[in-house]
């Protein structure tokens, strides 16, 4: 037996091996292997197991470890294909689809000794105290040292004489880490659907029925999902996962990391703790520990746990006979890796649908110009919710008209009258506010204004943010921390009146504060969320009404559910209409949208406000009279034009290094370079060079190349090639990123 073997280490090519006999039985593709190589031994995958004899020459395996391949045949062939379309070695990808707390030698699951009665016809005598733990053991079946020990008070030579006197037997088993172990869900059963939510769940059974594996220049079943916030969408995911279990089917459910809150998790656990399908549900996010992620992912291999619920990552969750993936929030952009492999998880999904034979469910209120343009022209289906359960309504949105507001002089630009009114009737009547804004910190500018100068990182092309807790001056780009100025540093100038201009979260509680003594004001942003137990906590006390005002950066945008919010307010809008990026408008809108979604999911009415020095321009209009349609039009129109994605695909290429003449140069050879060698690419249109955005970070300068084609897998293929041969000096970085989430960085 042969078997080639992809290396931990980027070489760009699998190496051959033979398979001594006693490790044969245990071989597959995706099992990991520790291999002989030079003079060291690495670790790596086995990526195909050739029945043939083996040639002169070749070394051996050394050692299989754990005794499953710990990725499947469809998994691998999707890491193939993303080292191929992202422009990365398969290497990467592999690592991105095996997490490195599986892919460890010594991974494994924790051990513990365990304690249990030895079953013998007859107890041997025993003293009263023995008798009382001995009883204890019996009850429970079995107990973990540790827990008995607690328990009782005893020590462990106590259980070590009543093990040699025969009456118990002490024995060291896998115990599995489980963050959720603690945790008892009530049982819940499925709703009655309305007739939409009906609708949308045959096409998706009868997707999942027809799904089959494929070739990936046809797609497969893709549903897309279009439901307001508050349509029934989740109530659909979990009754299209029963069935397809019920047909003996695996699923996949991915969410934004933000959204993945006990209450999301709950609603799925609870769904199937019990009844007659019933199956575990594995969890996969971020803040889980190596061994719980470990655990978690052989829950899922195992077959133990059908259904796995994740962030991005849990796109290459190892589970088999998969029927269904679900990508809600499907417009959400930390579906996209910022690190090689630069993935999109709902690209992903839509690609390992078709390499399993699996639908792909994509939901959202605010589909990504991308998924409604594919809808429009018949590639995914659209399934559409129009209402609210219930008919509950929509919030009534506002938009403030910050120009005007500037003109009176007022005390505080961070509030317009209107919206501090609005704040003081939900005060007065003891409902609840919530405040957004996506900037935190005190202050985004220090500045003198006597002669301009304003405080910069030395490492990053941007202003040093105040924070008022810790009296410092931040950069939000590296992390650099300053002391601020006590007066203006430019020796011409010595003013000691250093202004702090505009606001961040902190001001705007601070703010709050001033204004209503009375009212308990709550900040949640990164600055605050310093446990893991912080954000639980801060909507523990929101829910129980501890708190009536919560401020807060995006992630109190999403998600959450908060019956007794009736007042949303929007401080500044404009801040991320005016990025450069070509997604500025849609991210806006989508921000908006979600925002305003969090008012009056209760019983009221809610009420949003939305200020803006920018109030008519068609993002926030369209926003405030929840009218995605329309933005869609006008917004696709305009990519259409200016020949955006989703009319074409985008490839980012940045330089980077701490020489920028040296940057400069090489970019510019290296479009010289691409532009001839790719000339035959007769859809390739090549952009730049231009310095990037923001043009230095971390000390390193950047500048970049836009690549745009029609189609991207035949780019990425060449690109790979050109630039393999491009002679890249020394101390140059240069990262491709195909289907970037943004131009503006
Ligand atoms: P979305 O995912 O679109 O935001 P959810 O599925 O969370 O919507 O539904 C919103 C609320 O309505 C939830 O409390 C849910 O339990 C309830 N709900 C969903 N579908 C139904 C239904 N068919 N009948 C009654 N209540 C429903
Ligand atoms: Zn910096």
């Amino acid at each position: 037996m042969i078997v080639k073997v992809t290396l931990d280490i980027a070489l760009g090519k699998d190496f051959d091996y033979t398979v001594p006999p006693e490790w044969a039985p245990m071989i597959e593709v995706g099992s990991r292997v520790k291999v002989p190589f030079g003079n060291r031994t690495l670790l790596g995958t086995a990526t195909e197991v050739i029945d043939a004899p083996p040639r002169p020459g070749l070394k051996p395996i050394l050692k299989v470890l754990g005794s499953r391949s710990l990725i499947t045949p469809q998994v691998l062939a999707l890491a193939r294909w993303m080292a191929e379309y992202y422009c990365c070695p398969v290497e990467t990808a592999l690592k991105t689809a095996l997490p490195v707390s599986v892919r460890r030698e010594k991974a494994d699951f924790r051990r513990r000794l365990t304690v249990a009665p030895a079953g013998g016809a007859e107890l041997p005598p025993l003293t009263p105290r023995q008798k009382e733990i001995f009883h204890l053991i019996e009850e429970r079946g079995r107990i973990p040292l540790r827990e008995l020990l607690r328990l009782t008070g005893c020590t462990a030579d106590t259980v070590r004489r009543l093990e040699a006197k025969g009456a118990v037997r002490i024995t060291r088993e896998a115990e599995e880490r489980d963050p959720y172990a603690a945790e008892r869900f009530v049982p819940t059963k499925p709703l009655e659907l309305n007739a939409e939510q009906q609708a949308a769940l045959e096409s998706i059974m009868a997707g999942v029925a027809a799904a089959r594996p494929g070739p990936l220049n046809e797609t497969g079943p893709v549903f897309l999902l279009y439901g307001v916030t508050g349509s029934g969408k989740t109530e659909v995911y979990l009754q299209a996962i029963a069935r397809a279990l019920e047909q003996g089917k695996g699923a996949i459910v991915l969410v934004p990391e933000i959204s993945l809150t006990p209450q999301t998790i709950e609603r799925f656990k609870a769904r199937f703790s019990s009844g007659p399908i019933q199956t575990e549900v594995a969890v996969l996010h971020s803040h889980l520990s190596h061994g719980e992620r470990h655990d978690q992912w052989h829950r899922i291999r195992s077959g133990r746990a059908r259904i796995v619920i994740g962030a991005r990552s849990a796109v290459f969750a190892p589970v088999e006979s998969l029927g269904l993936i679900i990508v809600d929030e499907e417009h959400e952009r930390s579906y996209k890796q910022e690190e090689a492999p630069r993935y999109h998880a709902r690209d992903v999904a839509v690609v390992r649908g078709r390499l399993e034979g699996a639908a792909v469910a994509l939901g959202s209120a605010t589909p990504s110009l991308e998924s409604f343009y594919n809808a429009r022209r018949g590639k995914y289906t659209l399934l559409e919710l129009p209402r609210r359960i219930d008919d509950r309504k929509l919030p009534h949105v506002r938009v403030v008209d910050m120009r005007r507001e500037r003109g009176e002089g007022r005390p505080n630009r961070i509030f317009s009258q209107l919206l501090l009114r609005a704040i003081e009737k939900r005060l007065e009547q003891r409902e609840q506010a919530i405040l957004f804004l996506n900037r935190r910190g005190f202050a985004p500018i220090v500045q003198c204004p006597l002669c301009g100068y304003v405080a910069r990182c030395s490492e990053c092309s941007v202003a040093l943010t105040y924070h008022r807790a810790k009296e410092k001056l931040c950069c939000h780009l590296c992390g650099r921390v300053e002391e601020p100025p006590q007066v203006c540093p430019n020796p011409q100038c010595r003013n000691p009146a250093i202004r702090y201009a505009g606001a961040g979260t902190q001001r705007v509680e601070e703010t709050l504060r001033r204004l209503f003594p009375k009212a308990r004001v709550q900040r949640m942003d990164s600055d605050i969320l310093q446990r893991k137990e912080d954000y639980r906590r801060i909507l523990g006390d929101f829910r129980t009404g501890k708190i009536d005002i919560l401020v807060g950066t995006q992630m109190i945008a999403k998600g959450l559910h908060f019956p007794r919010v009736t007042l949303v307010g929007i401080v500044n809008a404009d801040m991320s209409l005016h990025r450069p990026d070509f997604r500025a408008a849609e991210r806006t809108f989508q921000l908006l949208t979600q925002v305003s979604g969090r008012a009056g999911r209760g019983d009221v009415e809610g009420e949003v406000y939305i200020q803006a020095f920018t109030p008519f321009h068609p993002a926030i209009q369209y926003a405030r009279r929840h009218d995605y349609l329309s933005f869609y039009e006008e917004e696709v129109e305009f990519r259409r034009q200016l020949r955006y994605p989703p009319f074409t695909r985008i490839a980012l290429l940045t330089l980077r290094g701490l020489n920028e003449d040296k940057v400069r140069f090489a970019i510019e050879h290296l479009r010289r370079r691409l532009a001839e060698k790719l000339k035959d690419l007769e859809d390739l249109e090549i952009a730049g060079p231009a310095p990037a955005p923001i043009l230095r970070i971390r000390g390193f300068y950047r500048h970049q190349l836009v690549l745009k084609a029609v189609r991207m897998t035949r780019l990425s293929r060449r690109l790979a090639q050109a630039l393999k041969a491009f002679p890249m000096p020394e101390g140059l970085e240069l990262t491709v990123d195909v289907d970037p989430a943004d131009l503006g960085g």
